[in-house]
């Protein structure tokens, strides 16, 4: 099999070659057909996280070796199958859930293998979708698309679920209450595209890109706003009609998470979703004053995964924009991520 693999944190993606895969047991090889290109990906390549007040979080501290092939939004075709796997058949296609972890724990046997604190997910720990083959441990992890586009359907693993797995944490929510987001990149297209498969249509969009904020003012945004301007809350509580009761932080850093703090009605729900990272200052008793809610949110469940799955096979689920090159050209694919060129996702074709 074939890899772009990053060797050295920060440096080009390297092609490796290494042996075919051979599965065992219920292990399941796909090839690689269609991996979609995540932010989460630059994090991988860059290899640390800022945890702000200075502090970084490496990967290798998270028991990440190189090199390792990247990509978590991978759908392909069955291959090869382990002799103890069922219900699944070579030449079947299928989007990879790549949040794995132990498969033992009390979160992974309860449909939050996302959460594991042992994670061995695809693109991260195992080679993920910048290599031509994916090892999948078992066929449950696999799942249907039905005659979804496949290069949208790879998007559902890592955006689709994320964002999904975030609008459940603000439920209750009224769907004629407006949703703040903050964001239109890959993650902001793709809360449009399921909030409106979920029966939220009032959206404000917030982004300090103008041809993000047109592509979805284009995707059904009902109201865009700059992030620039110096009345950001002013114009969300205005477009809002009133502080709101629901928003997700799809940048998460100092100032984007304040902003959607302070929008926040009685009881308003923040969901933290990027990981550009800083840190929040916090009245403590403004908490208590005007109460509300700052959740974290990691990417979804298996559940999740078919979930969303269904919504695109009944059509509900509006495609975000794809920009598809070639796997070839992976080092190009994030750097034009890393600069801020792509609107909706870029999907690796194989
Ligand atoms: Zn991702
Ligand atoms: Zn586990």
């Amino acid at each position: 099999m074939k890899l772009w693999a990053v060797v050295e944190n920060g440096k080009p993606l390297q092609q490796m070659d290494l042996p075919d895969p051979e599965p065992q047991g219920s292990e399941v090889v796909l090839k690689v057909s269609h991996c979609g290109v995540c932010h989460s990906d630059l994090h991988f390549w860059k290899g640390e996280y800022n945890l702000g007040g200075g502090k970084v979080l490496r990967l290798t501290d998270r028991g990440v070796e190189l090199p390792r092939a990247p990509g978590h939004e991978v759908l392909g075709t069955v291959v090869k199958v382990g002799p103890e796997a069922e219900g699944i058949a070579v030449g079947d296609r299928r989007i990879v859930f790549p949040w794995l972890g132990c498969g033992t724990c009390e979160r992974c046997t309860s449909d939050q293998e996302n959460l594991c604190d042992k994670p061995a997910a695809i693109g991260v720990v195992r080679h993920g979708g910048f290599g031509s083959h994916v090892v999948v441990p078992h066929p449950r992890y696999l799942v249907d698309f039905g005659d979804v586009d496949p290069a949208f359907a790879a998007t559902l693993a890592c955006s689709g679920i994320t964002v999904y797995s975030a609008i459940r944490k603000l439920q209750p929510l009224d769907p004629e209450r407006p949703v703040l987001l903050i964001g239109a990149g890959g993650l902001g297209h793709a809360a449009l595209g399921m909030l409106r498969a979920l029966g939220h249509e009032k959206t404000i969009v917030v982004d300090i890109d103008a041809t993000k904020l047109e592509a979805a003012r284009e995707a059904g945004a009902t109201h865009v706003i700059d992030g620039t301007a110096d009345n950001v809350v002013a114009q969300i509580l205005a477009a809002a009609g009133g502080p709101v009761p629901a928003a997700m932080d799809f940048v998460n850093n100092t100032t984007t998470a304040s902003t959607g703090l302070e929008c926040l009605a009685k009881n308003g729900k923040l969901v933290l979703l990027g990981v550009a990272g800083g840190d929040l200052q916090l009245s403590l008793a403004g908490m208590i004053f005007r109460p509300r809610s700052i959740i974290g949110s990691a990417t979804g469940s298996l559940g999740d995964l078919r979930a969303v799955a269904e919504l695109a096979r009944q059509g509900k689920l509006m495609p975000m924009p794809i920009m598809r090159m070639k796997k070839d050209d992976a080092n190009e694919a994030l750097e034009k991520l890393k600069s801020g060129q792509v609107t909706g996702r870029i999907v690796l074709e194989s």
